[in-house]
């Protein structure tokens, strides 16, 4: 069981001449988890967020950041102000400098960080939501998603442990939305607690490593996320509905599909569970396709596009956010920018083959989850690593992948 971060003990909130916003909530979010808090407008969400940070107190009950209560003093606030950072629904209210870099800048400065540490952290900040080049900007001329990202990158730059955000998606399109959503999942990937509050139940349902259902000012209903928009009683009280993979997988299983313990949290794993049942052990499956994996750090220009000219029919994906730049740069048009390595193996189990250009760490999550769909589904696909940097192979690459050359 990994450490928990996050507590709050019996936690009540009414705003002065209002009504009592949080009425007794408790819940603890361990290190490492994605959470989601879903209700409808006025449930209580933003006022709960506010509280992890201390920007609300409760009026009774107590917060506890790494099994400590938190003190509301300033130098306590400040501290845990670095440790959880908030992330507002607007970014307009979050940004206060007239350049991106200054805004940036803010956090690590007040923190009391050296000129070089400043520039260092708000260097890093930048390019992990994808923003270099955009430093003399000023924000107000960028769009409401690049916004998004300059406020994203002030609270990044402080290196927070826990990351919190209030209607992230709201205002974005839905391109935008998911580039954000995979964003979020950048950042847990590499370490980052998340919790994000939404209304939105087809976006928390296949995010959510937990889903907390609020009303009233009360949870509901504290799950992983099938068990807690499964029950449609909870999902009524919480002034909700059920997600749409988790209604279709109740419908076919009263058709006599068998469903799995584990709900389908995606097309690929609603496809699986069809196509168990209309072929189980039939004829009409072609060869599965390769999925090819590209870590595009260190990579000179032009080796990507010949590899993929000398390839008809293949299409590419990109996961994170200096992959999508690396595939403008180069000019590869992207098919999959979202959700990309479930889409690929769908792909895959049509016989066709793919591309992912991703970075870092994120290249082992690619083998990892094929690894896992082939396991449970008992399917093959091969994930081939094509490095050109240093040529090393992808960790789990064991379904008979090769090293691409040109
Ligand atoms: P949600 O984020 O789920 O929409 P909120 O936390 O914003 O919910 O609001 C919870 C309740 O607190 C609502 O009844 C809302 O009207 C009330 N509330 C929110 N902000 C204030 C405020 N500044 N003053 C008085 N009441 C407020």
């Amino acid at each position: 069981m990994s450490h928990i971060v996050l507590e709050a003990r019996d936690v009540r909130y009414r705003y002065p001449r209002g009504r009592e916003a949080i009425c007794g909530i408790s819940f603890h979010f361990r290190r490492g988890e994605k959470i989601a808090l879903v209700g409808p407008n006025g449930a209580g969400k933003s006022t709960l967020l506010q509280m992890f940070n201390g920007m609300i107190r409760p009026d009774s009950g107590m917060m506890l950041f790494d099994n400590v209560p938190m003190q509301y003093d300033t130098a306590s606030l400040r501290r845990i102000r670095r440790k959880v950072g908030f992330v507002l629904q607007n970014p307009d209210r979050q940004i206060i400098a007239p350049t991106v870099y200054q805004d940036v800048a803010f956090g690590p400065t007040n923190l009391g960080y050296s000129e070089a540490e400043v520039r260092e952290a708000v260097a890093t900040a930048l390019r992990h939501v994808g923003l270099v080049g955009f430093e003399r900007r000023p924000p107000h001329q960028l769009s409401g998603g690049e916004k998004k990202r300059v406020a994203i990158a002030g609270v990044l730059a402080m290196d927070p442990d826990v990351l919190v955000f209030d209607e992230p998606t709201s205002g974005l399109d839905p391109s935008g939305s998911e580039d954000l959503m995979e964003l979020l999942d950048e950042l847990n990937h590499d370490g980052k607690t998340i919790v994000i509050s939404t209304h939105d139940v087809e976006l928390a349902y296949p995010w959510a490593d937990r889903a907390i259902l609020l009303a009233d000012g009360q949870i509901i209903k504290e799950d992983v996320p099938d068990v807690a928009f499964g029950n449609t009683l909870f999902v009524r009280m919480a002034h909700l509905s059920v997600p749409t993979l988790l209604e279709l997988s109740a419908e076919l299983a009263k058709r006599g599909f068998t469903i799995p313990e584990r709900k389908p949290r995606s097309v690929l794993d609603m496809v699986h569970i069809i196509e168990q049942h209309h072929a189980r052990g039939s004829c009409c499956h072609p060869e599965p396709g390769t999925i090819t994996v590209c870590n595009v750090d260190g990579i000179t220009a032009g080796t990507i596009p010949a590899w993929v000219q000398a390839r008809p029919g293949i299409v590419a994906g990109a996961m994170g956010t200096r992959a999508k730049q690396c595939a403008a740069q180069e000019q590869i048009a992207l098919e999959f920018t979202y959700g990309v390595i479930d889409k690929c193996i769908l792909r895959a189990l049509r016989g066709q083959d793919s591309l992912i250009l991703t970075t870092g760490s994120m290249v082992s999550r690619v083998a990892v989850r094929v690894e896992t769909y082939c396991k449970e589904s008992g399917n093959t696909i091969s994930v081939a690593s094509l490095d050109f940097s240093d040529q090393s192979p992808v960790p789990g690459d064991e379904h008979g992948g090769q090293h691409g050359t040109l």
